[in-house]
């Protein structure tokens, strides 16, 4: 068997004003020789598949791994330039089997299904025998075309997403088993009619994701996977299904599907945010027998297209005269410059945040001591790495600020620590993330807490203000089902 594995990927989010051009994906990955480099979440497949593949004596012909920070719509020359790259590969490599490592939200410029077009066009190329497998992140759209061209989908189950490179030896397995025969995978999907996040590190999504692992492999279901939907994509198919793949019986797979979909609909009162705003966490900092307390800025999450330079949470612990508190990762590349040039212990004023959108909130004048630098820094998501660039810690008098020059989440605390910082000494670490910090800091948190506050991407499902999609979901209306 000749096996091409390849990856596009970035989530977009519409509503944010930060272009995702070629810069945005050379600022995380471009490569054509991706298994020999360090594996990050959405590369991490490919390395999976040469391994499965070579052990089996296939031939293995790698294309193109491009990936982006999500946030708004790809430039569309970016887009068209990677998609052709690869599917000029694919057809030159004419392989028996295509893996396809994407985001499964990315829009482009005059494209609302970026993976549904790649798939329809690499379809055309091989034709109709040739096995198709994608892989996706669970914060996608699984569109009508993504169903009608790919052979198998596979969605990442956990959120934080530390299991990229479990799902791919999970699809390879299928795609090999259907590429020689042994099975014939049909997939069905439920449309769930919600929009929202799903958190699996806690009940009730932990049990539901316990339980969509133990119906795999039982009564001829091959895979179960929830498309959590990305809700802030302004695309026609947002929202939440189910996808399930069965061996050859389309009624087992649309009615197991349908009965997971049901279930997630059931579960829907204990999915609502019911977290304290800024000022009810700090209260609860100040309260609190233990700390350090980690506080999730969830509106304020690069992984979801935010701008991470919003200064809401820094205003109010500064009003409280609060010290002996981490917040972090301020994206600012010019004030990471400066730093280098005032270099360690060097203090000078500065203009923190506040400067990518009207979601970033007012930028703060601070006097700050540059107390950590360091370059080519990197967090862990998972087993996988994601770069940050060249990260700065200063100190505002006890308000402890990081600072990178990539913008990215606050996956894990290394992005604080390996500048010197000792997270251990804080009240409280504010995380700019809305939950793939969760799997590195909950380990060395007294409580999580999750913020309801303002920013790019605020829990407020029922508001966002989409143009190409229906209103009947939840929670804009209280039973979609009604009808
Ligand atoms: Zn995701």
């Amino acid at each position: 068997m000749n096996v091409l594995i390849a990856g596009l990927a970035t989530e977009t989010n519409s509503f944010s004003p930060i272009p995702t051009g070629r810069l945005a994906f050379e600022d995380l990955f471009v490569s054509r020789q991706t298994t020999s480099l360090e594996p990050n979440l959405f590369s991490a497949p490919l390395h999976e598949w040469r391994r499965m593949a070579e052990d089996l004596g296939w031939s293995v012909v790698e294309s193109l791994m491009a990936a982006a920070q999500p946030a708004g719509p790809t430039i569309r020359d970016a887009y068209e330039t990677y998609r052709d790259d690869i599917l000029k590969d694919i057809s030159d490599a004419q392989p028996d089997i295509v893996l396809l490592s994407m985001h499964g939200a990315m829009i482009a410029e005059g494209y609302d299904d970026c993976e549904g077009d790649l798939l329809t066009r690499a379809r055309a190329i091989v034709g109709p025998d040739v096995t198709i497998g994608l892989e996706i992140d669970p914060h996608c759209h699984i569109t009508d075309a993504m169903m009608d061209v790919a052979d198998l989908i596979v969605c990442y189950k956990e959120y934080p997403h530390t299991d990229s490179p479990d799902r791919a030896r999970d699809l390879f397995t299928l795609v090999a088993d259907t590429a020689e025969g042994r099975i014939k995978p049909v997939m069905q999907r439920y449309d769930c009619r919600m929009v929202t996040m799903f958190h699996t590190t806690r009940a009730p999504m932990r049990g539901f994701v316990d339980e969509m692992i133990a119906q795999e492999g039982r009564d001829g279901i091959l895979s179960v996977s929830l498309g959590h939907g990305f809700p802030w994509g302004d695309v026609a198919e947002v929202g939440a299904r189910m996808l399930v793949i069965a061996d050859g019986d389309t009624d087992k797979a649309a009615e197991v599907a349908r009965q997971f979909g049901q279930k997630l609909w059931s579960l829907r009162d204990q999915l609502l945010p019911d977290w304290p705003t800024i000022p009810e966490a700090l209260d609860a900092v100040q309260n609190a027998p233990q700390t350090p307390i980690v506080l999730a800025d969830f509106a304020d999450n690069a992984g979801g297209g935010a701008p991470a330079d919003s200064t809401f949470v820094l205003a109010e612990v500064l009003k409280r005269g609060l010290k002996d508190i981490a917040i972090g990762i301020f994206w600012d590349p010019v004030l990471v410059r400066m730093c280098q040039d005032v270099g360690v212990g060097g203090s000078m004023q500065v203009r923190l945040g506040g400067k990518v959108d009207v979601t970033s909130g007012d930028p703060i004048d601070l006097r700050v001591t540059v107390r950590g630098l360091r370059d080519n820094m990197f967090q862990w998501m998972g087993a996988t790495k994601m770069e940050m660039g060249t990260g700065v810690w200063l100190d505002a008098d006890g308000v402890h600020l990081v600072v990178s020059e990539k913008r990215t989440q606050a996956f894990h605390p290394i992005g604080f620590t390996d500048l010197g910082l000792d997270l251990t000494q804080m009240k409280a670490i504010v995380v700019k993330s809305s939950q793939h910090f969760y799997a590195g800091f909950a380990p060395i948190a007294a409580e999580v807490l999750y913020i309801n506050g303002p920013g790019a991407i605020t829990p407020d499902y029922a508001a966002i203000p989409y143009t190409k999609r229906d209103n009947n979901f939840w929670p804009r209306v209280e039973n979609p089902f009604s009808d």
